[in-house]
């Protein structure tokens, strides 16, 4: 037995009733990045059904190298697979950062460091993650990402933040390309 055993038993019965997608750009147009938080599954915050949109997940919702990878990568598939039905808009980068994020430990320099001793990661690398205020933060990783070079120009990015305490999702920066974030705002 494992702990997982209820959660394969839940996935037996979806399986009953499955019907496979085959592999193709997100039909909804839309990337998500989120925090990893349990509390807001994106999938079951917007509503998404299977094959609507990839979603990459991390503590905070921050973008790191490891999302510019991940991002650079799928633009450059979904390139491929729309072609000239690509246009000048393959997907939009839809970054969600939440109040209440269990990162907001990591702001204070003594938890930080401790946590830095017991895990070996990196100082810098935990306080990257943080967020106090995820209005700032999520304005701030928007304009990381409109400046990325790796990920082609014909990616827009927007920017979000879910409320934990009304289940309440409000855009802060509205979808933007790169090159058009410094006329814009
Ligand atoms: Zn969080």
């Amino acid at each position: 037995m494992t702990r997982l055993a209820p959660l394969i038993e839940r996935n037996a019965r979806l399986a009953a009733d499955y019907t496979p997608v085959a592999l193709a750009p997100p039909s909804s147009g839309a990337v998500i990045l989120s925090c990893l938080d349990h509390r807001l599954p994106p999938e079951l915050v917007l509503g998404l059904e299977s094959g609507e949109a990839p979603v990459i997940r991390n503590a905070g919702g921050r973008v790191t190298p490891g999302v510019i990878q991940d991002l650079a990568f799928l633009a450059f598939l979904a390139e491929q697979l729309l072609g000239e039905a690509g246009g000048e808009d393959l997907f939009e980068v839809a970054v969600i950062h939440h109040t209440q994020c269990g990162t907001g430990f990591l702001g204070d320099a003594t938890f930080r460091r401790q946590a830095a001793e017991a895990t070996g990661l990196r100082e810098d690398d935990l306080a990257a993650s943080v967020v106090v205020d995820p209005y700032e933060t999520v304005k701030h990783d928007v304009r990381r990402l409109l400046e990325a070079s790796e990920i082609s120009d014909k990616v827009s990015v927007s920017g979000h933040v879910y409320d934990l305490a009304t289940g309440r999702l409000a855009t802060v920066v509205d979808a933007s390309h790169p090159g058009r974030w410094a006329n814009g705002r």
